[in-house]
């Protein structure tokens, strides 16, 4: 690419299947003077696979700080330089998040390549019709840091997008069955783009049986996607004090108007508990 700029490039390479990446990544990486990468080994593989030859400097958690000020001074010296993690997308439950601001601090331009990512593409085949998703990522290895988030993330109003390693996945899933409740569902997506892929829904309470019937489901790299929690039946008790508040001195529509705007609660539903409470 004769056009391309002095800047760091954000790279999204592929989650497993390695034709899964874009032709502006393909021609970014090979017009780069550098590829920064977790793993150079890993990374050579896909640059082999497409006939690419560029030099490559890691970049992992534990040198990161250290590894950005070098990409600094070589930006510094007009090279222009990607960032790619071992899979999908730099930053996403990936380091990259550190060198990007310390490169944009330094003033540097960051573009970013969009391309695979496993909760995307999880969520994409999941058939969840939930309006929102929360991604949370890898829960805390620790059974109570664990527990204990999975107890704040009960009442959120959203799927919820886990990631998690075959060798926790039965103890996640036993924990987020007794955290979260039983009418929710889960899709449970190991192995994206790679020879067993696997993407089956089943209610939430189900997937211990599920992985347990056979070694095979709990194998291999996870994604765990829990729909949102069913819409609770009238108007939560934070919302009916913003209306009460609200009701003192405004009119019924205005107080409904402010009150679905101050809590994103339907309007409807809030002018008829309005109302309701006018009439009390
Ligand atoms: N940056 C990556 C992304 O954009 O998806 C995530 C990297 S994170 C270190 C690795 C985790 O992502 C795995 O433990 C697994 O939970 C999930 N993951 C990555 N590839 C996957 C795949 N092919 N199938 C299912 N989950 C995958």
């Amino acid at each position: 690419m004769p056009d391309m700029e002095n800047a760091l490039y954000v790279v999204a390479t592929p989650i497993g299947n390695l034709g899964d990446i874009t032709l502006r990544a393909l021609e970014t990486l090979r017009g780069v003077d550098l590829v920064a990468c977790e793993d150079t080994r890993h990374v050579r593989h896909l640059l082999d696979h497409h006939g690419i030859k560029v030099p490559t400097i890691a970049v992992h958690q534990h040198n990161e700080n250290e590894a950005a000020e070098k990409l600094i001074r070589l930006l510094g010296e007009g090279k222009r330089v990607a960032l790619v993690s071992d899979a999908g997308t730099p930053g996403v439950s990936d380091p990259g998040a550190r060198t990007v601001a310390a490169v944009r601090a330094a003033g540097f331009r960051v573009i970013p390549l969009p391309g695979p990512s496993a909760a995307i593409a999880a969520m994409s085949a999941s058939g969840l019709v939930d309006r929102r998703f929360l991604f949370v990522g890898f829960l805390p290895a620790k059974v109570v840091a664990r527990r204990t988030a999975i107890a704040e993330l009960a009442a959120v109003d959203a799927a919820l997008v886990f990631y998690e390693a075959p060798h926790r996945v039965m103890e996640t899933v036993a924990d987020l069955v007794a955290g979260l409740g039983s009418p929710r569902e889960i899709v449970i997506a190991r192995e994206l783009t790679k020879l067993f892929e696997q993407i089956e829904r089943m209610p939430l309470a189900a997937a211990p049986a599920w992985l347990a019937a056979d070694a095979n489901h709990q194998r291999g790299e996870f994604v765990l996607v829990v729909s949102a929690p069913p819409p609770r039946e009238g108007v939560d008790a934070e919302t009916e004090r913003v209306l009460a508040a609200l009701l003192a001195d405004l009119p019924v529509k205005q107080a409904a108007r402010l009150a679905a705007e101050i809590t994103g609660q339907p309007k409807n539903a809030l002018y008829a508990r309005a109302l309701q409470l006018k009439g009390d």
